[in-house]
């Protein structure tokens, strides 16, 4: 029996900065995943690798569009490089790791006996705290020739067997994931089909920003709402999608690839229950603001307790983990979900933060909204990518900024400054009266917070 400080279920965002903080300040840690990598599923197969790939994507569009140059993509390069980025950033965290005599890191499945009891493998742990990260995984749904179809997980894993590109594929979903790959491939070459079952994209997005999105989107995509999916099939080496229209017709597509993007559910560690771990009516676990769990020594970080599901909510949680278990259980550090950006990485990207118009409207609070449009932006002239905006939203009175989006170019990182702003109470002056450097997009949030001064 291995007696340890802290158990750490699971090696991604949720779990190796919790590790990492309480191995500095001397803990003695197991954590354990059985990738056998730091990382998570973000690294081995979400964030990072989709990422890398769309980059490609934006290096592709933007050489075409501006340069006027033909872009013949070779797909399995792309392949090789975002390989190459994930295993560049497998051998940092085994560096990190390297730092920690007191860090013992296991490539094996943690399997709970109880609140402080924990199999891997053949090893027995006694651990005085716990932290569970263990993470999503793609809801597969079931239906008939589901078997043919794939996920985004084998596209962008590890070395993925798929490394040509398809000619032609058809996404099942309408959510971010469906319309980030949508994009992306219809970038770098595939007809791209989408099939929502519903007749909304991106449910419980501002629809202002979703139908910005829309009309900006390559019409080339063919999205048909309110449009069923029945069965896939395999013929001559081809997938068949049957599926119903809108007015209820029975249609098929013949195609190379069915990919599901059907939304993600927790991943639980065996013997949850026997720790007696409280789930809440979705199947996550319930924690609260310090993300301790219903037992007074187990928390829940990251993806699995359903709060956050992004991979910088996970990390800023493991934190908040370990700062509490540094004070011996006390809370004394909480994750605050006000002040999360979050992007859809499409084409155009979006991204948002804090209470924009339908929560402000739900709360009650009044607001005056600051606008840029990139039409007048001196980098978006640049890139000739004139559509889209940031605006910024100011609590009426004392004006302090609440919320914000912006459409388009570099929305990934521009909501970042005014993540700063809103997490730090910042108001419109404060934010008008900071230079932005020129010439970046970051001078439209300056020029948003002017415009009602
Ligand atoms: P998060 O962003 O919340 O860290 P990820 O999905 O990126 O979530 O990572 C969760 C990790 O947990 C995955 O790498 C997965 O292999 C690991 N994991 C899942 N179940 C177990 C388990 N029973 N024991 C150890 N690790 C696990």
């Amino acid at each position: 029996m291995e007696k340890v400080d802290v158990l750490i279920i699971g090696g991604g965002g949720a779990c190796y900065p919790a590790a990492l903080r309480l191995a500095e300040s001397g803990y003695n840690i197991v954590m354990a995943d059985p990738k056998g990598q730091l990382g998570g599923n973000c690294l081995y197969m979400g964030c990072i690798p989709s990422k890398t790939v769309r980059e490609m994507a934006q290096l592709k569009e933007r050489t075409e569009r501006i340069l006027n140059h033909k872009v013949n993509v070779n797909y399995s390069f792309i392949q090789d490089h975002k390989d190459n980025v994930q295993e560049t950033r497998f051998l940092q965290h085994s560096n990190d790791l390297k730092s920690f005599p007191n860090l013992k890191f296991l490539g094996e499945k943690v399997m709970l006996k109880d609140a402080n009891h924990a199999s891997i493998g053949s090893t027995e742990i006694e651990a005085k705290y716990i932290i569970v990260g263990t993470g999503t995984e793609p809801n597969k749904v079931n239906f008939p020739g589901s078997e043919y179809c794939i996920t985004s997980d084998d596209i962008f894993t590890y070395k993925s067997k798929i490394r040509s590109l398809p000619s032609d594929m058809v996404i099942i979903g309408g959510g971010y994931i469906a319309l980030e790959v949508a994009t992306i491939y219809n970038i770098l070459g595939s007809k791209v089909h989408v099939l929502v079952r519903s007749g909304k994209l991106l449910d419980r997005v501002e629809p202002y920003l979703v139908s910005s999105l829309i009309n900006s989107m390559d019409k080339n995509i063919d999205i048909q709402m309110n449009s069923p999916l029945e069965s896939v099939e395999e013929k001559d080496g081809k997938k068949i999608v049957h599926y119903s229209d809108s007015s209820g017709n029975k249609k098929e597509i013949s195609t190379e690839m069915v990919l599901l993007a059907t939304g993600r559910k927790p991943v639980l560690p065996e013997g949850i229950d026997k720790a007696g771990i409280k789930l809440d009516e979705r199947g996550y676990i319930k924690v609260d603001e310090s993300m301790k769990s219903n037992i007074a020594n187990i928390y829940a970080t990251g993806d699995v307790n359903g709060l956050s599901p992004y991979f910088h909510s996970a990390v800023r949680q493991s934190i908040v983990a370990a700062n509490n278990i540094m004070a011996n259980g006390k809370a004394v550090d909480y994750f605050d979900s006000n002040a999360v950006p979050i992007t859809i990485f499409t084409f155009p990207p979006i991204s948002y933060i804090g209470i924009t118009p339908i929560a402000a409207k739900a709360r009650g609070i009044d607001y005056i909204e600051g606008i840029y449009k990139f039409k007048n932006d001196a980098k978006a002239q640049m890139y000739d990518e004139l559509a889209g905006e940031i605006r910024i939203f100011f609590e009426k009175g004392s004006l302090r900024a609440i919320g914000a989006w912006i459409i388009g170019i570099d929305s990934p990182s521009l909501i970042n400054e005014l993540g700063i702003a809103i997490a730090n109470g910042l108001n419109a002056r404060q934010i008008a009266d900071y230079a932005d450097q020129h010439p970046t997009t970051n001078e439209g949030i300056s020029a948003a917070a002017r415009s009602i001064l």
